[in-house]
């Protein structure tokens, strides 16, 4: 990591100014960020009293020279920053040299260190920003910082703390998170005798997720796995500090970008009320950024409700110079170079990788009682988007996973145990469930069969979660005349028939609006609508994009339009509540909107108005058809509204509600 030297006053003042340390969470974050700069392969972090009394770190990382050491707690001391130009190009967490000397200002601060360059370490000892003891000590090798007391000395800031759950919270769900960014490392986090997070290193991501959500959360998310687009660089936004470099190159081969995204999101019934589940991370990171924020939304658009969001754990790479994190104290916000380009990039490869994995909801009997998350993952709360929600205190009690919002009352009420089912014909036809005659291939299979025959466990096929299986189910009867009952390979489905049509007409109105030729039908006699002043004004914004979407309307006389075609999906019958439904949406949330945003909310109106309704019986061709149309949809797994299409109920649980497993 080099030396520590004070940074000149030129490249100091280009730093963005403002308060490190808020409370103890910003603490353990800049000690966090230091020790992963210093190289560690393990973090120990323990807290007392929400770490307002004690928060200890320690690591193995490189550790610091003794004069180091004492430079360090100068302001503006740093290793990982030279002059100006670095500062486009930072590559560590840290580079303010501020971290140290403003907690040793608050607090009573123990530093204990020791480099591999020498054989003696090193302790200082600060309170309130003044050195008590400075003194070679007999240590191992990597660094410790102990911080009592903090802001003993400065009792305004700390009447702004809020209560120890609160803060253990903030430092759980930031410690936790680190983790997550570094499954090759161990992190260690205890409050007094309580263990919060412990993971050891393991080889992938995925891994790491299970270590610390445990595989409930799992079975909800998507991996994006790694994913990757390239920018052209125009020549003329190359940044100065490029030029020399980009000289280099042949001229007809322009510099590219390359930006990466991989990690994981819900699936779209994982709906929360607030953004508090959403991490993002750019370069190891993580920040807390409108904009990718946005693009999160975006990928899910019309297959979540506007007021709902996912859960994602989102890691960015790009080339340092792509992004500004000189731009907040706390480094947590930064800047893109490439706003707009990494925006669509991050909503796109989302809204791909939820079109091909398809991830269909599944009754699982118990499946949200018993979350094996560790300690720490399930705390409450995240400061870094609660700083971007400004929400009052109330929210804290919304569960940083899982937890699926409540069904949506407005649905029939409605619930499938598995008590129920025996009235069900299931089928198991599967061959691989065939109980093999002869005897088992190897000891471990040795068991006993009583009177009700027994499924080998390797019978039973692995959960098929993908809404692939769609194409191959067969429809057995409807319940209510409203849901589909259907038979896949691997277990029951629930399809909700409306919601099913719904999606299956969208995308099919979508396709014909984008090649400009929406089915029209012309009406026998025009039909007159009287319109208020604001949806007249409604009317004339958006008379285009309904041209566009089918409806051929011309003004008649004094806030009177007529509509003399209309798509060919809408019945005569509901064409005024779709017209009126379309105008309440341009008068509504959308009025800001873009044009993209109106013309998919028009397709979902005249999608749900034209789709079959619930409470109406299908027979099994037309139950077969919706089936095998919605299998063909792009995105199968929720209607324009964000409403789940299909349930599935898989052999494994089915078999386990019977106690065959
Ligand atoms: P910054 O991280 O912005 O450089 P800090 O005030 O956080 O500033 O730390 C000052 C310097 O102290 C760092 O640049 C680094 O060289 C050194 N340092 C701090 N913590 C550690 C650690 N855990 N291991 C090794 N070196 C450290
Ligand atoms: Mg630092």
């Amino acid at each position: 990591m080099g030396r520590i030297r004070i940074l000149p006053d030129q490249v100091a003042n280009k730093i963005a100014a403002g308060e490190v340390v808020e409370r103890p969470a910003s603490v353990v974050k800049e000690l966090l960020e230091n020790s992963l700069d210093a190289g560690s392969s393990s973090v120990r972090i323990e807290v007392e009293s929400g770490g307002r009394r004690l928060i200890r770190i320690v690591d193995d990382g490189c550790g610091m020279l003794r004069d180091d050491a004492l430079l360090a707690f100068e302001r503006h001391a740093t290793s990982k920053l030279r002059d100006v130009k670095d500062l486009l190009s930072i590559a560590t967490l840290g580079f303010r040299g501020e971290a140290l000397p403003s907690i040793a200002s608050v607090s009573r601060l123990l530093l204990e260190t020791r480099s591999a360059e020498e054989t003696t370490g090193t302790r200082i000892e600060i309170a309130g920003g003044k050195m008590l003891r400075c003194e070679e000590a007999a240590l191992g090798g990597g660094t410790c910082i102990t911080v009592r007391d903090l802001f003993y000395n400065v009792p305004a800031r700390r009447k702004f703390l809020r209560t120890e759950p609160t803060e253990l919270a903030h430092i759980a769900s930031l410690v936790t998170h680190y983790s997550l960014a570094h499954p090759e490392k161990t992190f260690h986090l205890t409050s007094g005798p309580n263990e919060l997070l412990h993971v050891t290193p393991v080889e992938t991501m995925k891994e790491r997720v299970y270590q610390v959500f445990g595989s409930q959360i799992l079975d909800d998310l998507v991996e994006i796995g790694t994913r990757e687009r390239e920018l052209l660089l125009p020549p003329a936004s190359v940044p100065a500090s490029q030029a020399i470099a980009e000289s280099r190159q042949e001229p007809d081969d322009p510099p590219t970008r390359t930006f990466r995204l991989n990690g994981f999101f819900s699936r779209p019934q994982v709906q929360k009320a607030n953004r508090n589940s959403i991490y993002i991370f750019i370069n190891g990171r993580l920040i807390r950024d409108r904009l990718l924020m946005h693009a999160l939304s975006s990928a899910y658009h019309n297959l979540m409700p506007h007021s709902a969001y996912p859960f994602a754990l989102l890691f960015l790479e790009c080339d340092a110079e792509e992004v500004d994190v000189n731009v907040h104290p706390s480094k947590t916000e930064v800047r893109f170079r490439h706003g707009s380009f990494i925006h669509d990039f991050v909503r796109d490869t989302i809204r791909e990788r939820l079109m091909e994995s398809r991830p269909a909801p599944s009754f699982s009997p118990g499946h949200r009682s018993a979350p094996v998350a560790q300690p720490g993952a399930q705390l409450p709360y995240s400061e870094f988007s609660q700083m971007i929600e400004n929400q009052p205190a109330g929210e804290f009690t919304d569960l940083p996973v899982a937890a699926a919002k409540a069904p949506d009352p407005a649905l029939p009420e409605f619930a499938l145990r598995p008590t129920a089912l025996p009235a069900l014909r299931l089928d198991f036809t599967a061959p691989a469930i065939e109980v093999a005659p002869g005897p088992p291939p190897s000891g471990k299979l040795m068991r006993h069969l009583d009177a009700h025959g027994e499924f080998p466990p390797e019978a039973i096929p692995p959960p098929e979660m993908s809404l692939s299986a769609l194409s191959d189910l067969r429809p057995l009867g409807q319940i209510h005349e409203s849901f589909i009952i259907a038979a896949g390979r691997d277990g029951l489905w629930i399809i909700d028939q409306h919601v099913a049509h719904e999606r299956i007409l969208f995308e099919q109105v979508m396709k014909q609006r984008a090649a400009g030729r929406v089915e029209m039908q012309r009406l026998l006699m025009p039909m007159i609508l009287q319109l208020t002043p604001e949806q007249q004004i409604d009317y004339a914004r958006i008379a285009d994009e309904l041209h566009a979407s089918g409806f051929e309307t011309e003004p008649f006389g004094n806030r009177t339009i007529a509509v003399k075609a209309a798509p060919a999906a809408v019945g005569a019958a509901d064409l005024e509540r779709v017209l009126f439904e379309i105008l309440e949406i341009a008068e509504g949330e959308l009025r800001g909107a873009s044009l993209d945003e109106l013309r998919r909310n028009i397709c979902a109106s005249i999608a749900c108005r034209a789709a079959i309704k619930i409470n109406m019986r299908l027979d099994t061709a037309k139950m077969e058809w919706l089936l095998r149309t919605l299998a063909l949809t792009d995105c199968p797994m929720s209607c324009p509204h964000g409403r789940p299409i299909a349930m599935h109920y898989p052999t494994r649980e089915i078999l386990k509600a019977f106690h065959r497993i």
